[in-house]
């Protein structure tokens, strides 16, 4: 699709959206909600630019023709690269999260676990999503991949809630299809999204064999309702002249609430139907391609990196040693992320389906990392940006007859510089690191694709510290028989 077809198809769909207490009837014109669809739209738009077709498309192995590779099982390492690669592209353009990842992290995941399950069982989901990838990857759809559910007592099992609905459930089985109940939260993109694409949220046990469930339903299904999340800073793009202060006018992110209220789901579109020991696996692979796309921090890092460095142009400093060596630092902490994210997907390993995955290890490694990171680089562009990023006037005043003119005259910074290019820089700076783009930066680096210690669990098991032990005994020629 073009961004042209891309926005008309979802003016066509018949969204059940919510929004401070307000049913939003059209989710495409919404000021708050524009800016998220228009970084979505990117992914259409480069896809159609020469320069970018090499990292924007691929050919499909299930049709052969030319898709976008938001919609890709990968088939090779090189294609594992080039994902990486286009997220960082993508982040670089729209400084913020551009949403289509998740999809593309549930093709894959489902795609490779359906066929082990269909090999342990004999039913037929690999058969059934392979139909569906083909929808998908011909119509150009963009798909929210589900996972995280309301979770409710974190010290309970889904079946032991209180509430049996805080997992996402099967509640009926019919002769043509399931029906389903509960919610999924933080989805991001889901209103900019053709499809829902669920899948559990934890491995299960067979108590809990009615929360072992995946399926797509499309975005304007019965019974499926979004609740618009909030997000910091979120109404300065409904007011008027407010075009200084939102920080980054064109692009943006979001996630909803998704709730399934009692919606069917027809067979040909159910890919995993009580097969409670196959949810962790789901888990571990869609967790796993997550937290290599958090390559996407990077490319929003070079926008922030670029964002402190004409801070300081524009206060006078450029040329300050310890502003310098603060840059330097910047980048260094950004590429060190890169430096995981191309790790895990060049080492890369063929999946008994036949699509890539990613190395786990360094995937989670990459994640951990995004968990710390991001926030010393944010650190550091508040520190070169100066307390002005939070205590400037609203664009108002700078445009206000009687009180501009101040405005303009104490808040220069550098000879020559003009100050509203200043304020620009600054709100940029703002929007990243505390505003609607640091839901995609700052705070998304610590939960997104799960929280660090969801990380330091997949860590500790595919460390090894077992074999790092068999090492040091040989090295340090231990005689174990002497130890008690
Ligand atoms: Fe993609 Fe990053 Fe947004 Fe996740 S946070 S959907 S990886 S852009
Ligand atoms: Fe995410």
């Amino acid at each position: 699709m073009t961004r042209e077809e891309y926005i008309a198809s979802l003016r066509n769909m018949k969204l059940n959206v919510y929004f401070m207490g307000e049913k939003i009837d059209n989710p495409v014109d919404h000021p708050v909600i524009r800016p998220s669809m228009n970084s979505v739209a990117l992914t259409y738009e480069l896809a159609q630019q020469e320069e970018y077709k090499e990292l924007m498309t691929a050919t499909s192995n299930l049709t052969g023709k030319t898709i976008n590779r938001f919609t890709h099982l990968h088939q090779s390492a090189d294609d594992l690269v080039k994902k990486i690669r286009m997220q960082r592209l993508m982040g670089q353009k729209t400084a913020s999260c551009f949403q289509r990842c998740v999809g593309l992290d549930a093709f894959n995941a489902i795609y490779s676990t359906t066929f082990e399950i269909d090999a342990a069982h004999g039913t037929e989901y690999h058969k059934r999503f392979i139909e569906y990838m083909k929808y998908v990857q011909d119509k150009d759809l963009v798909v929210d991949g589900a996972m995280t559910d309301p979770k409710g007592d974190r010290s309970l099992s889904p079946s032991q809630q209180e509430d049996a609905d805080l997992y996402l459930r099967i509640v009926e089985i019919r002769p043509d299809g399931i029906v389903v109940r509960g919610a999924k939260a933080h989805q991001t993109g889901a209103v900019n999204s053709h499809e829902h694409l669920i899948m559990p949220t934890i491995a299960l046990k067979e108590a809990d064999k009615d929360y072992a469930v995946s399926f797509a339903v499309p975005g304007d299904a019965e019974g499926v309702i979004m609740i618009y999340g909030r997000q910091s800073c979120d109404t300065r793009k409904m007011e008027k002249g407010a075009d200084i202060d939102v920080g980054n006018t064109e692009y943006g992110g979001h996630e909803a609430l998704v709730i399934f209220d009692d919606v069917f789901v027809p067979n040909e579109r159910v890919f995993m139907c009580g097969e409670y020991e196959f949810a962790g696996m789901l888990v571990e692979r869609f967790a796993g391609y997550h937290r290599q796309s958090y390559a996407c921090k990077t490319g929003v890092g070079d926008v922030l990196i670029g964002a402190a460095a004409l801070a300081a142009d524009y206060n006078g400093v450029p040329k300050a040693s310890h502003i310098k060596d603060k840059l330097i630092e910047m980048v260094h902490l950004n590429e060190t992320l890169w430096c995981c994210a191309v790790a895990c997907s060049a080492l890369g390993h063929r999946m008994p389906a036949g699509n890539y995955m990613v190395d786990l290890l360094l995937a989670n490694v990459n994640k951990q990392n995004v968990t710390r990171l991001p926030y010393e680089i944010s650190r550091l562009a508040e520190d070169i940006a100066g307390g002005l990023m939070v205590t400037m006037p609203a664009e108002q005043d700078l445009r206000d007859e009687r009180i501009g003119h101040y405005v303009r005259k104490y808040l220069k910074g550098a000879t020559g510089k003009d100050t509203e290019n200043r304020m620009r820089v600054l709100r940029l700076i703002e929007n990243i690191t505390l505003g609607t783009a640091a839901v995609g930066y700052r705070t998304e680096s610590m939960h997104g694709a799960g929280s660090p210690q969801a990380q330091r669990v997949m860590i500790s098991r595919q460390g090894n510290i077992e074999a790092k032990k068999e090492m040091a005994k040989r090295i340090a020629k231990l005689d174990e028989s002497k130890d008690k």
